[in-house]
């Protein structure tokens, strides 16, 4: 999405009058990554994205532009409700909880997802004073400092997993949810800062907007739409990019057995999953205790342990990333554990993993490592 939406801004250009020509290279046979639609018996389903954020408009801007205009639809938040699988229990989110701030507190602290301590720190949250940071961290860092790592495990890791196919400790609070950063250096508590702008928008808009907006027919539509609208000759499929090269002031982009010059390059790939961005780092530091690098986890208990996660995860009948992320189980086998409490300190290892899966990982590491030494 992020190559096309980036093509169709150079395409809305060039119709200006502005002498431009652009080529945009896919790996794989489809343009739009994982926005993918089916229909399943009659039903339509989203493979990935089923939906944008309202408050963001460039998407309904962007769908507007290509014709998509009628195909908009909100979602219908009076019929929505989410519900949390803890111990085999489905508890429902309490009312007035946006993302992971408690926005009224009596159905919060009447909620059963939630330990007295969590419900102690939703109370303090509200005294919190404004604090102001320049840098980036991970969106676990910041939910923990208000509300504790409970709510990390209970309801941003749920929510950011089923939105990013991410987990919390790994997602750049810039990136995912600047507004909350903005609410605590306005006003501390993050509590107090949503409210703030729930408040706000209502003077300006007596009927709340839907918090999500969809296409009727699927989101699909829209890579479909804008490469509808793009230069025919400009869009090259099953052709991964193999090689970008600096040259005078351009660069040489190799895709296939072609090379061509460029004055510029747009880059729209996916992130390596192996790479570890600064901002883990600073929620590994955050959250745990100092580990070897990832690279130091011996491979044989990294093996044992991935073994154990896709047994795990085919009994749960869950993604693999659910149960721990690679990440995760290279850092628990780099610190090597051997107890409930070295295992609490390592990152991703919150209250209700640690209490799911704990006994079974410290049981892994002893086959592996041998018998802790008493
Ligand atoms: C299951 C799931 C559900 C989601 N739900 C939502 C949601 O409801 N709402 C929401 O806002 N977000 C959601 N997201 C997140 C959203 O889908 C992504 O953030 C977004 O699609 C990423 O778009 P992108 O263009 O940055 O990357 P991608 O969609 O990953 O596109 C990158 C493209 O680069 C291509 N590529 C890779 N290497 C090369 C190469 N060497 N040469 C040429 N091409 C290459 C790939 O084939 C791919 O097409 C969801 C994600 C998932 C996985």
């Amino acid at each position: 999405m992020s190559g096309l939406a980036a093509a169709f801004a150079l395409e809305e250009r060039r119709r200006a009058g502005e002498s431009l020509a652009y080529v945009l290279f896919e790996a794989s046979s489809h343009f739009g990554g994982v926005l993918v639609t089916e229909v399943v018996e009659g039903c339509l389903v989203e493979a990935g994205p089923d939906s944008f954020l309202t408050e963001k408009p460039w998407a309904a801007d962007l769908c507007r532009r290509i014709g998509l205009e009628d195909q908009l639809i909100g979602s219908n938040d009076a019929a929505r409700k989410t519900y949390i699988l803890v111990k085999g229990k489905l508890i429902p989110l309490p009312d007035g909880l946006m993302f992971m701030v408690p926005t009224q507190l009596a159905p919060a602290l009447l909620s059963p997802l939630f330990s007295y301590g969590t419900k102690f720190r939703m109370i303090r949250d509200w005294r919190f004073s404004p604090r102001h940071s320049n840098g980036d961290e991970s969106v676990a860092a910041l939910v923990e400092r208000h509300y504790g790592g409970e709510m990390v495990d209970r309801v941003a890791d749920p929510l950011l997993s089923g939105v990013y196919g991410g987990d919390a400790s790994q997602l750049s609070v810039l990136a995912v949810l600047p507004r909350f950063k903005e609410m605590e250096t306005k006003y501390g508590s993050l509590s107090r800062g949503m409210l703030a702008a729930r408040k706000k928008g209502k003077q300006s808009n007596s009927q709340p907007p839907p918090i999500f907006t969809s296409l009727k027919n699927g989101m699909q539509q829209l890579p479909e739409a804008i490469g509808a609208n793009l230069a025919p000759g400009a869009l090259f499929t099953n052709s991964p990019v193999q090689a970008v090269q600096r040259q005078d002031r351009g660069w040489i982009v190799s895709a296939g057995y072609a090379s061509d010059h460029f004055d510029a390059v747009i880059l729209a790939t996916p992130a390596p999953a192996d790479y570890v961005p600064p901002v883990r780092r600073v929620a590994s530091a955050e959250r745990a205790t100092p580990a070897l690098p990832a690279g130091d986890a011996p491979p044989a208990v990294v093996a044992a342990l991935k073994a154990w996660r896709k047994q795990r995860a085919t009994a749960d009948r869950v993604p693999a990333y659910v149960v721990l992320s690679d990440a995760h189980l290279e850092g628990i086998a780099a610190t090597g554990p051997r107890s409930l409490d070295e295992l609490a300190r390592c990152a991703g290892i919150g209250p209700t993993k640690l209490e799911r899966y704990g006994d079974e990982v410290l049981g892994v590491l002893a086959e592996v490592l041998g018998p802790p030494a008493d």
